[in-house]
């Protein structure tokens, strides 16, 4: 049994695995079941309670997105969703009219909430939801701890001061990243650590892959909670990255201004270079970029990264699937234990 462990945020990460599982399916129906586990180790740092009730984004967008149940024009949500609950809630004053909460979607955060109060972790909970919606991967959350991002505003807007720490969803959504911001803080980062789950998946993985996600506030969290970055640094398997960034720009969503925050060239370069070479202090093993970003392939190199380019816009399953399968051959060129 080989085992692939990916670390994912929200809509990139989910389109991505679902175009890796995919791939394998493809590769077992030529030459017979390989048999490959895949496990998802998802960020939760977009978490919140809202509404007394615990909503975690990118666990619901994964587990919608292979499951089956998700809206598949706008990348999140369920699909056929209504919003008569959250109308409700507005006209009571309560709860954040700018972030939506469908009807369907709430049945989700209510057998979530409902599980943690029984004492439940987050990890059992999401485990028990994706009983139903078998995303055909195993699904974990980065931590059981609560840890949410939150950004300091660098100017003041509506209700908030300058210097104020918000919800990176109150960022990201109601004002679309379009308010420059200071810093990311992680709030609870100190008292989490990577779940027992987590670090076995790094651990005894064949291949580690960092999808296309966001470098900061998917990825960046991910590998920001103690005990992650160690796992990788030592594991035997492989770490291979794909860029969220092509030519400059992100595909979809604003990692640029993520980016920016923290001093990052938003390219494909610049984010390797955030994530850094494994031979030197880094989580990397190998790259891959798009075509457009063939460039950078010497400067790569010089990192100490492999690299290689293919074509990264995940506009349908194939093209995404060929992704998947790109990565892996760069996983198999860095170590040859790994191939799959
Ligand atoms: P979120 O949690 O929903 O924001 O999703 P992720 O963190 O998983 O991924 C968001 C990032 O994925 C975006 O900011 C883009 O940089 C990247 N992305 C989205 N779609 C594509 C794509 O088709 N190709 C590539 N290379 N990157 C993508
Ligand atoms: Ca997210």
């Amino acid at each position: 049994m080989k085992r692939i462990t990916v670390l994912a945020g929200g809509v990139g990460g989910a389109r991505f695995v679902r175009g890796l599982l995919a791939h394998l399916a493809a590769v077992a129906a030529e030459s017979g079941p390989g048999a490959v586990d895949v496990t998802v180790i998802a960020n939760t740092g977009d978490d919140m309670w809202l509404n007394g009730l615990r909503v975690c984004p990118d666990l619901d967008t994964i587990m919608y997105t292979l499951g089956g149940g998700v809206d598949e024009n706008q990348g999140w949500g369920r699909g056929g969703e209504t919003l008569r609950a959250s109308a409700e809630i507005s006209a009571y004053g309560r709860g954040w009219d700018w972030f939506t909460l469908g009807d369907l979607d709430l049945g989700t955060h209510i057998v979530r909430t409902d599980m943690l109060r029984e004492g439940a972790k987050l990890t059992q909970v999401t485990e028990a939801l994706c009983r139903r919606w078998r995303p055909g991967v195993r699904l974990l959350p980065m931590s059981d701890g609560q840890v949410e991002t939150h950004i300091r505003l660098a100017r003041e807007i509506d209700e908030h001061q300058a210097g104020d720490l918000i919800h990176f969803e109150e960022w990201w959504v109601r004002y679309r990243a379009g308010v420059p911001v200071t810093e990311f803080i992680q709030v609870g980062l100190d008292q989490a650590a990577a779940t027992p789950e987590v670090i076995e998946a790094i651990s005894s993985a064949d291949v580690i892959i960092i999808p296309p996600s966001n470098p900061v506030v998917s990825v960046g969290t991910i590998l920001a909670v103690p005990g992650v970055r160690n796992a990788l640094r030592s594991t035997a398997a492989p770490v291979v990255g794909l860029s969220p960034i092509i030519g400059g720009a992100a595909v979809r969503g604003m990692a640029e201004q993520c980016l920016e925050t923290v001093g990052v060239d938003a390219t494909a370069l610049g984010v390797a270079s955030l994530y850094g070479a494994r031979s030197r202090g880094g989580v990397l093993d190998g790259w891959l970029m798009d075509n457009a970003d063939a460039e950078y392939l010497p400067a790569l190199e010089d990192f100490g990264i492999r690299g290689s380019a293919a074509p990264l816009w995940m506009t349908d399953i194939h093209t995404t699937a060929a992704m998947a399968s790109e990565a892996l051959a760069i996983a198999s060129s860095v170590s040859p234990h790994a191939p799959l």
